[in-house]
């Protein structure tokens, strides 16, 4: 393949500007990680041989992907993959990008518990799995089961699992929220259902709003619509002993606070997220 004149120094630069004049909120790591993708090499490569040419089968494909992204196509959709916690997940348009603000989730779960421990989480909503896989990775000891009511989500988890080596201890169910499975059946209980008002949802920026999926985010009028129904199955599944961690918006606090006291959770806490906003509803059953 030919090599252009461009050299990986400029082509970041370029990418940058062009991102900057498209208004895109993080134009220097956006930048970064189409180049990467767009070239297969390393931010290490990048950084000890920045003269490197592109060839030009490398500058169309990042001229493709920053023209996606001037259309405010995420980098997560670009690239189809996302790295959360230490994971780096596969993404299809079925499952929500995962947030740096649910990995407070995960680490929660990992300082309730030891790292041989052996335990059963259970993640309702699972999404790319990437709550529940990011605790199994932790913990080799420790059995998750992830439920959705989509079974295109749950394909993007069975392969993110796969591709982990974390499907002998990872199984996935198709279903809503807990509906069906046993009574007291679990250690944990984790989820991140969708909260945001539907009146909100058309505000949302357009990463958001024209690229994750809806079921994934519209927690209805209220926005409490998917805690309604799932705080109660989750203390259902929950064994005695057991926690529960919710994400919640950041006006939700009281909210769900209530609805898992009136579940039955004691020791109800709201915990507040890296950016100071309460985002981690937690509850045990007793
Ligand atoms: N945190 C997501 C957002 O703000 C919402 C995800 C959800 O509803 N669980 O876009």
């Amino acid at each position: 393949m030919t090599d252009t004149d461009l050299t990986l120094v400029s082509a970041w630069k370029g990418a940058q500007t062009r991102l900057k004049a498209a208004h895109i909120d993080s134009p220097a790591i956006d930048a970064r990680l189409l180049l990467e993708a767009a070239t297969g090499y390393t931010r290490t490569d990048i950084l000890t041989d920045p003269y490197k040419l592109l060839t030009a089968e490398q500058k169309a494909t990042l001229d493709d992907y920053l023209t996606r992204r001037e259309r405010r196509v995420p980098v997560a959709r670009i690239l189809g993959r996302k790295g959360f916690w230490k994971l780096l997940l596969d993404l299809t348009p079925s499952v929500l990008v995962p947030r740096p603000e649910t990995e407070c989730i995960v680490d929660m779960i990992l300082k309730t518990t030891e790292e041989g421990q052996a335990f059963t989480l259970a993640d309702l909503g699972v999404g790319s799995g990437a709550i529940l896989l990011s605790v199994l990775s932790e913990r080799p000891a420790a059995k998750g089961l992830g439920t959705d009511v989509s079974e295109e989500a749950l394909a993007v988890a069975r392969d993110n699992a796969a591709n982990l080596g974390l499907d002998g201890r990872a199984a996935f169910l198709r279903t809503s929220w807990g509906a069906g499975l046993a009574d007291a059946s679990f250690d944990f209980v984790a989820s991140n259902p969708p909260y945001i008002r539907s009146e909100v949802i058309p505000t949302l920026d357009p990463e958001v709003r024209d690229h994750d999926p809806h079921l994934a985010l519209d927690g209805g009028e209220s926005g409490l619509d998917a805690y309604v129904e799932m705080i109660p199955e989750a203390f259902r599944i929950l064994k005695a002993g057991g926690t529960a961690w919710m994400e919640i918006g950041y006006d939700q606090s009281a909210a769900v606070e209530d609805l898992m006291k009136k579940a039955g959770f004691f020791n109800v806490v709201t915990f507040k997220d890296l950016s100071d906003l309460p985002r981690i509803v937690v509850g045990q059953k007793l």
